[in-house]
């Protein structure tokens, strides 16, 4: 039986639309001045947009008033649905239906609602594809036109999605193995057709979308992944969102050794990003300390650099030279960047016109901005010289034909709407001036046909109003009725006034609704005309913004290093790494209660490859061994460090397994997590990489965690060879620096005072032979009398047999329980 059986017209139609749309999309099917929702869409919308279901028949259904569906989408897409806008789209012949069309599908990956984007964040789409051991990624944010693509080890799949952190993920449908690796992820996964994801089909949708014979051009012609997954992701916007993406920028070849590769767990526990605690002010991470950007735009950047620094030398003693120059040219820096403040979200207003929802002012934003280019641009030469060889203001364009036609055709504040009028000037378009002429004269002549009307009839008060039901109409009060003449039509009572008509006046009034109407549609495709001119110029813009977001991060660097004595770094290539005297990015910062204590470096050269670091617990351990990683971070963003000075040669990646995150919610315990992480470190770490390794092997038994952290130490120093910094609480590892021979041992100093410590944060040579838990233990406000049971128990301990069988070795006594077994000393076994 067909489905649209017994069906009115109308709900056959919206049969019919429904089942040409994805499952996974809600329709708002546009009825008068509503969109509705019907059947299992309206259920479940319903308790999603928070409004009632009510029935029309036996048909559920709920619905949303049109002009204030944004207030509506958003919840839709924050919970993570696709919607299909359904507009009338033509008045059907006299009984018959509107004629409706699926305009535009939007999804978590590809929208412009404000209150959900973030201004510091990109909001990415990112399509998936695998072939054997390699998988195709590529990523789009609609909102800025960005647009890359690359591919990369299978098994690194994960972190780099991770990494980016998109909104909407899709993979082909049929990659069930894909579908699960993606799965469980703070991102929407979708699955899109296969054949999209094949190299040949790819290739021709990117090839007909940008109107190319080759995609030689964007460096993607000998990456068959990297096109496979660019290809179905504009093939998924195009011909299943049904959304106009012809401006979108050219991809972006993304390759693997321009970045230095960061792990989400690396960047979670450096708090590279945000802090590890939730609660935490957002300065209390290195993007939130070091983020002084003055727009939008520069903010994303800085965040892009922090998460994916740069692998060249190159590439890194160029932004150096321009955090240089800011860092000598304070004056400049200074004025360069108030001025970039007056400027806003650029590459945001650009995306929106270019995508057909901006508005009159995205149109002022492009203008504001264009306009101090030039200043800026003189600014530029005056920092770095006419012939610089950045060529820093060379990306900037000026185009000042836009900017005089957006001034001379927009009004200063436009509104919001697009369909009200407002935008426009007056002078700018000659047609619109008659009409708006026409309107006004019409006003006019209602003054004429009132002042008249009074003259004629005596009624002193009568009053020519207007109202959306009867349109204009004259107004009498009651006590004037006996006055009104026969030829005034009567057309509403109300308790104190009757309203009539004229012919007259309705002959006025539908010169002065014409007349209004004709100039709002003018105006509209005025603002489109525009929009076409700027479309014009849309690399020209597009580079703009790219440049002022790069400047942005550039001056923030240089004012960052500038206000808080950071220094440049020496970059090499000999696995060396120095640093004198260097800080805790954000900790300096928000230290109140004792100064912070800077501390020396150096691993790799004439250093020790492993520095292993003892002390007790509260030293300074931990923030030791994340500065350190920190700073090597940021030595390859381009950024200048807080050091007194510092050399940190490439790595190729920053390993980091430190303190119990916790994963409980995904059901491992924490020393399963621990283990995990270490496992990834081992399996993947290079001669080239830094790992950083926080007391491992604390989560199980003393024994257990001593023999891992012992073995892990081996195999990085005789297998691995990376470049290792090892905090550890178990002060018995330092005997190892007796076999290892690029082992050293370092500790965190403290000072003993009575029963009583007092840190003092200076990591100097040697290692801890205690580990000062009791008067940790009383420093952080255990009771006394468990404290005195405590030490008398360790003094108990000390002397234990096995205590003392180590000292005849000459050994400092180590505690351990006594049930543990006597026998062969753990650790002074041989191989
Ligand atoms: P550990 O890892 O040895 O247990 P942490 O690294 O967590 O110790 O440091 C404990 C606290 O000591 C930190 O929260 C910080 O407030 C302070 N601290 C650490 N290093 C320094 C330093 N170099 N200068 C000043 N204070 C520091």
């Amino acid at each position: 039986m067909s489905k649209t059986k017994g069906l009115t017209p109308m709900m056959a139609q919206y049969r019919r639309i429904r089942s040409e749309l994805p499952k996974d999309s809600l329709l708002l099917f546009r009825l008068g001045d509503f969109y509705e929702l019907f059947f299992e869409d309206a259920m479940e919308g319903a308790g999603i947009l928070e409004v009632a279901l009510t029935r029309r028949g036996v048909i559920p259904m709920c619905g949303i008033p049109y002009h204030a569906a944004d207030n509506y989408l958003h919840k839709l897409l924050r919970a993570g649905r696709k919607v299909a806008i359904c507009e009338q789209v033509e008045e059907g012949s006299t009984g018959r239906i509107f004629e409706r069309r699926v305009t535009q599908i939007l999804s978590p990956g590809a929208h412009f609602d404000e209150s959900i984007l973030q201004s510091n964040r990109n909001n990415y789409l990112v399509a998936v594809c695998v072939r054997r051991d390699r998988a195709g990624v590529a990523s789009l944010d609609l909102t800025t036109g960005e647009f890359g693509a690359g591919d990369l080890p299978l098994a690194e799949l994960r972190e780099e999605i991770e990494r980016l952190a998109p909104a909407e993920v899709i993979c082909p449908e049929g990659d069930e193995g894909l579908r699960k690796l993606l799965g469980g992820g703070s991102w929407i996964l979708g699955g899109y057709e296969d054949w999209a994801f094949l190299p040949d089909a790819a290739g021709n949708t990117l090839r007909e979308h940008y109107g190319v014979t080759s995609l030689d051009g964007f460096g993607l012609s000998n990456c068959l992944l990297a096109v496979a997954a660019g290809g179905a992701a504009v093939h998924y916007l195009t011909q299943h969102l049904r959304r106009d993406i012809r401006h979108l920028r050219s991809p972006e070849r993304r390759e693997r050794g321009d970045h230095l590769i960061l792990d989400p767990v690396t960047l979670r526990n450096l708090e590279v990003l945000e802090p590890l605690d939730r609660e935490a002010p957002r300065s209390a991470s290195l993007f939130g300390t070091l983020d002084c950007t003055v727009t939008p735009m520069g903010a994303r950047c800085l965040r892009r650099w922090l998460s994916r620094p740069l692998a060249r030398p190159e590439a890194i003693r160029e932004r150096q030279e321009i955090v240089a120059l800011w860092v000598d040219n304070p004056g400049i820096l200074a004025d360069f960047r108030t001025l970039l403040g007056s400027v806003r979200d650029l590459e945001r207003a650009t995306g929106r016109l270019s995508a057909g929802y901006g508005n009159a002012r995205d149109l002022l934003v492009v203008r504001n901005a264009l306009r101090e280019v030039p200043r800026m641009r003189r600014m530029l030469v005056d920092l770095a010289g006419p012939d610089h060889p950045s060529g820093l203001d060379r990306e900037l364009h000026e185009l000042p034909e836009l900017v005089a036609l957006i001034e001379r055709a927009v009004e200063e504040s436009p509104p919001v709407s697009l369909r009200e009028g407002g935008i426009i000037r007056n002078g700018y378009h000659g047609p619109l001036d008659e009409l708006r002429q026409a309107g006004r004269e019409g006003k006019d002549w209602i003054d004429t046909i009132r002042a008249r009307e009074i003259g004629k009839t005596g009624i002193s008060n009568l009053k020519i109003r207007y109202n959306a039901v009867i349109g204009y109409h004259l107004e009498v009060t009651r006590g004037h009725l006996g006055k009104v003449p026969d030829h005034y039509i009567r057309k509403q009572t109300l308790t104190n006034v009757e309203r009539f008509h004229i012919p007259e006046i309705k002959e006025v009034e539908g010169r002065i609704l014409g007349a209004e109407e004709r100039a709002h549609q003018l105006e509209y495709e005025l603002f489109q005309g525009l929009v076409e001119q700027l479309l014009g110029q849309l690399e020209a813009l597009h580079r703009t913004a790219a440049a002022m977001a790069r400047l942005d991060c550039l001056s923030t660097l240089g004012e960052i290093a500038r206000l808080r004595d950071y220094c440049r770094p020496d970059i090499g290539t000999e696995g060396i790494l120095d640093i004198r005297e260097g800080r805790h990015p954000f900790l300096e910062q928000v230290l109140v209660e004792e100064p912070f204590v800077p501390n020396d470096a150096a691993l790799g050269g004439e250093g020790p490859q492993i520095a292993l670091i003892t002390g007790p617990n509260m030293a300074g351990k931990s923030t030791y061994i994340r500065q350190v990683a920190l700073l090597c971070l940021l030595a390859h963003t381009g950024s200048f460090l807080p050091a007194r000075s510092a050399r940190i040669d490439l790595v190729d990646r920053i390993f980091t397994r430190i303190g119990a995150s916790d994963h409980l919610s995904r059901g491992q315990s924490t020393f399963m997590v621990e283990m995990s992480e270490t496992a990834n470190i081992l399996n993947h770490a290079t001669e080239r990489s830094l790992v950083v390794l926080d007391e491992v092997g604390r989560g199980t038994s003393t024994f257990d965690g001593l023999s891992l952290a012992w073995s892990i130490l081996e195999h990085l120093h005789n297998r691995i060879g990376a470049k290792t910094l090892f905090a550890t609480h178990y002060h018995e590892l330092t005997t190892l620096s007796e076999r290892l021979d690029r082992l050293g041992n370092y500790q965190v100093s403290v000072r003993e005072w009575k029963d009583r410590i007092l840190f003092v944060r200076k990591i100097l040579p040697g290692g801890a032979d205690r580990s000062y838990g009791i008067q940790v233990a009383r420093l952080a406000g255990i009771p006394a009398p468990v404290l005195d049971r405590a030490g008398e128990i360790l003094s108990r301990l000390e002397k234990s047999d096995l205590a003392l069988e180590e000292k005849k070795r000459g050994r400092r006594p180590r505690r351990t329980l006594p049930s543990m077994p006597s026998g062969p000393d753990l650790f002074t076994w041989s191989d």
